[in-house]
């Protein structure tokens, strides 16, 4: 059977390691991206390159009619067996008293508004099963002090996210997990104001570097993919032994 998946924020970064990643394990895959329209496309061509199908979907997953266009898309590819919940943002890095209300909501509403809204979704397509990875962070058990508590807390949303879905969805056959990745090399770190953060973190990094990309889209992959048949309301942290 084909396998139909969409990757929000896949145009970039993890999403993008991620979509390159299914299309080599045989996934077709819609593209899920805001603004960078050009990144989306090239991820495609990769995607096409390597023999599967690809659409992009220029959608705001805060948006929940922009949402249903993306499963639009995936509709057109055949019926829905996966979703990476990974269109994510953080903020300006920062005491938790210099946080902006308008960072504050941004952040919970791609991180957690976003993530349900799309979960939803999925879950009212997947009736033949299927299975859902949410995009996580260390940061989740971590709290981030100094840094983006609003942020951290978001994602722990996530995890009790995936929990309660798993168990909701297990009887229909859908699986659902998460990836917490540590401090991965993506543009995320110039939106926090730290474009060099991969590099500067690395010496408090138990294994001692960043992650990259791929490292985090394996695992993805692997939770995606039967080898995790059994594994649901799993949350995999991905973060060097942070
Ligand atoms: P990234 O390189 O900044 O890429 C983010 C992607 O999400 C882009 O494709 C972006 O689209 C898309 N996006 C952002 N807001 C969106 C919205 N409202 N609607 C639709 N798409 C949206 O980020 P990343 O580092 O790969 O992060 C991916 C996920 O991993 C996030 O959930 C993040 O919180 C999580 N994470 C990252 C790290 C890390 O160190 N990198 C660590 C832990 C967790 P455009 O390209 O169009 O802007």
């Amino acid at each position: 059977m084909t396998s139909v998946t969409i990757v929000t924020g896949g145009g970039r970064g993890i999403g993008a390691a991620t979509a390159r990643r299914l299309a080599a394990d045989g996934h077709d895959l819609v593209i899920g991206y805001r603004t960078d329209h050009a990144a989306a496309e090239s991820v495609a061509a990769d995607v096409r390159a390597a023999g599967r199908r690809a659409v992009t979907v220029a959608a705001d997953t805060c948006d929940p009619e922009q949402v249903r266009r993306i499963f639009d898309a995936a509709d057109r590819l055949g019926p829905l067996t996966g979703l990476v919940n990974n269109a994510g943002v953080t903020s300006p890095i920062g005491p938790f008293t210099d946080l902006r209300a308008e960072d504050l909501r941004e952040v919970v509403d791609v991180n957690l508004v976003g993530y349900v809204l799309c979960a939803q979704q999925a879950a009212r397509r997947m009736t033949a099963g299927g299975a859902i990875v949410n995009v996580s962070s260390a940061a989740a058990t971590l709290g981030s002090p100094g840094e983006y508590i609003h942020y951290a807390a978001a994602k722990a949303a996530t995890d009790t996210l995936t929990v309660g879905l798993a168990k909701e969805l297990a009887p229909r056959g859908i699986r659902v997990n998460a990836v917490a990745p540590g401090i991965i090399r993506t543009d995320i770190h110039a939106r926090s104001g730290v474009p060099d953060r991969p590099d500067t973190a690395a010496g408090r990094i138990p294994l001692g570097r960043a992650g990259e990309p791929d490292e985090v889209a394996g695992a993805i992959a692997h939770l995606l993919g039967p080898d995790a048949s059994y594994t649901t309301g799993a949350v995999l942290r991905v973060a060097g032994g942070l």
